[in-house]
């Protein structure tokens, strides 16, 4: 609890990104263009309507994740905004891989983190 209160009293000082200034949508891993890969329910495989790369549900949310985590640095991301980061509909596809890959804080609202990021 004392923890907490003094990370965010920290963050408090420090210029915040602008998140709702963001682009948000889900971006190519491969040629990294923005709305070129259209999830689609039922689906476990897309392609780039750019690149004509085809990747698994999973890579795609898994890369747009971590750009996410990247981003969020410190700070870190609740589900509700890996969600909205991937304008996703599949909540629980987000949340298994936050879950896996990431490192998280708190009970009922988590907090995601990077893996081994330095948080001061
Ligand atoms: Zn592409």
């Amino acid at each position: 609890m004392q923890k907490q209160q003094f990370f965010s009293h920290k963050f408090k000082q420090r210029i915040k990104l602008d998140f709702s200034l963001i682009k948000k949508g889900i971006k190519c891993p491969n040629c990294k263009k923005l709305y070129t890969i259209s999830i689609e329910k039922n689906k476990k495989y897309m392609i780039c309507i750019q690149c004509k790369n085809t990747f698994k549900r999973r890579t795609v949310y898994y890369f747009n994740i971590m750009e996410l985590a990247v981003i969020k640095g410190e700070e870190g991301f609740t589900l509700q905004e890996a969600i909205q980061w991937c304008e996703a509909e599949n909540v629980y596809s987000v949340r298994r891989i936050c879950n896996e890959y990431l490192e998280c804080e708190g009970q009922r609202y988590k907090r995601y983190y990077l893996k081994n990021i330095e948080r001061s």
